[in-house]
């Protein structure tokens, strides 16, 4: 866990930590090294590797990568080290943890093929009742569930279910009925502990029909102001007015409260790149231009020529800027008596603390600090690498952020080797 902004609580992180957190920040910081490791994750998360190249049985590739990149990302490959985790994460202050079970297909769109195990097609098929990929993942996200407490968050990424469900969501068809049973089984075990869940965005190759299953389970399990299910939209899409549109729309119609949970977007490197706005600036002001009128309650024609449906607003970002405005938006609104929604915050395990503890130092109208989650993700390394290489993507792209951060370690570093003051 890293702590970068706050030399106080920098100076207590444990020793290995510190090492763990430098070294990430010294391959981050520096593009002749990133670029190298980049390349190398990428290798690894490619399926059906040789033993020498398999991230799960290659015990000495397995040690290396567990010791740097997967604990400074990842909560763990089992129960005992993911509760863990969890707990240290919520002891920092945070409300809670967000907790996601690491199974998933990637589309890569230069290959046109999604990063498919050949053993997992090959279970999809033969079996004709039963998918057993799709029990896997039921499975795995239920035992996800057994690791969080009431007020944490279960996040699902839904093409874990495998090739049956990966073909439905590209014809942006609901998945096969045995996961469409298994999410049901999961929300309503989810909604009775008082643990709301997040279906996470993935590739695009997907979203249309993830996007459309998160409807159909928003529009059954969200029937109260406080929702069930969060949806996640992608800013940096030129398409994705249009289907935040349709969902408030439905969520108007039939009278549900929509989970609109926020992201910039982490499919560029797989993505088609023509989908994704051009420029940076674009996919800010994107982003900003939605919690804005979501805090508003003005989104298009919405709030204005036609009812603002019941919405909670969730900001997952490492965008300090965007989330610092957004809440104290919320809470000058709170405090005149003006209309807006219920919101609350993310940034992912082994990023960014400083953006959280800087959320937690803000105050709402009722005088409290904002509800701030971590969210982390467990799972075998296998399963984990995919996602592993998203984030050394996002670092990469945060140079400046990965700097100061750079910076701040290495003088903690020094001072412990008695060479300077923190
Ligand atoms: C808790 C949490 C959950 C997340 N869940 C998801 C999820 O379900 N699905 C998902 O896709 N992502 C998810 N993300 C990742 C997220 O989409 C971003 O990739 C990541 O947070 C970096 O964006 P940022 O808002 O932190 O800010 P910044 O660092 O300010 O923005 C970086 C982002 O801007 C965009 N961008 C960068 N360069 C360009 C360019 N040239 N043109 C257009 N756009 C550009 C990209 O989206 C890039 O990731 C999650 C992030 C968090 C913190």
């Amino acid at each position: 866990m890293i702590t970068f902004a706050d030399p106080v609580i920098r100076a207590t992180m444990p020793l290995q930590m510190l090492l763990r957190s430098f070294f990430i920040a010294t391959i981050s910081s520096k593009k002749y090294l990133l670029i190298p490791s980049l390349n190398l994750l990428s290798f690894f998360a490619k399926p059906g590797r040789s033993y020498l190249f398999n991230v799960d049985r290659n015990p000495v590739l397995h040690g290396v990568l567990k010791k740097t990149f997967y604990n400074q990302f990842c909560a763990g490959e089992s129960k005992q080290e993911t509760k863990a985790c969890c707990k240290s994460l919520t002891d920092l202050g945070f409300k809670g943890v967000i907790l996601t079970y690491a199974k998933e297909m990637v589309f890569d769109h230069s290959t046109a093929k999604p990063s498919l195990h050949a053993d997992e097609a090959a279970k999809s098929e033969t079996s004709s009742a039963r998918d057993s990929v799709i029990e896997e993942w039921r499975v795995g996200t239920l035992a996800t569930v057994d690791m969080i407490d009431k007020g944490d968050i279960l996040a699902l990424k839904t093409t874990g279910g495998g090739p049956a469900v990966g073909e439905a969501f590209h014809r942006g068809e609901l998945p096969p009925q045995q996961m469409m049973d298994a999410l049901d089984e999961i929300a309503t075990k989810c909604k009775q502990r008082g643990i709301q869940i997040i279906i996470d965005a993935e590739s695009q190759y997907f979203q249309k029909g993830i996007a459309r299953t998160s409807l159909e389970l928003m529009r059954k399990f969200n029937r109260e102001p406080k929702v069930v299910i969060y949806n996640t939209y992608q800013a940096y899409l030129k398409n994705q007015p249009k289907y935040l549109q349709h969902h408030l729309a439905e969520a108007e119609k039939d009278g549900f409260t929509l989970g609109l949970k926020l992201v910039r977007g982490a499919y560029m490197l797989s993505d088609d790149r023509s989908l994704i706005h051009d420029t940076k600036e674009q996919t800010d002001a994107a982003y900003n231009g939605i919690v804005e009128g979501a805090l508003h309650q003005k989104l298009w024609d919405f709030g204005t020529s036609r009812p603002f449906p019941a919405l909670n607003l969730f900001l997952a970002s490492h965008n300090k800027e965007s989330l610092i405005t957004a809440q104290r938006l919320h809470a000058q609104r709170e405090k005149d008596g003006l209309p807006t929604v219920p919101i609350g915050f993310a940034q992912l395990h082994g990023m960014s603390d400083e953006v959280g503890f800087s959320l937690l130092k803000e105050r709402g109208a009722d005088g409290k600090a904002p509800d701030v989650f971590k969210c982390s993700t467990w799972g075998s390394m296998g399963e984990c690498v995919a996602y592993l290489l998203r984030r050394a993507v996002e670092n990469r792209d945060a140079v400046l952020r990965t700097q100061d951060e750079f910076n701040a370690l290495k003088k903690e570093v020094w001072r412990r080797m008695g060479f300077g003051r923190a």
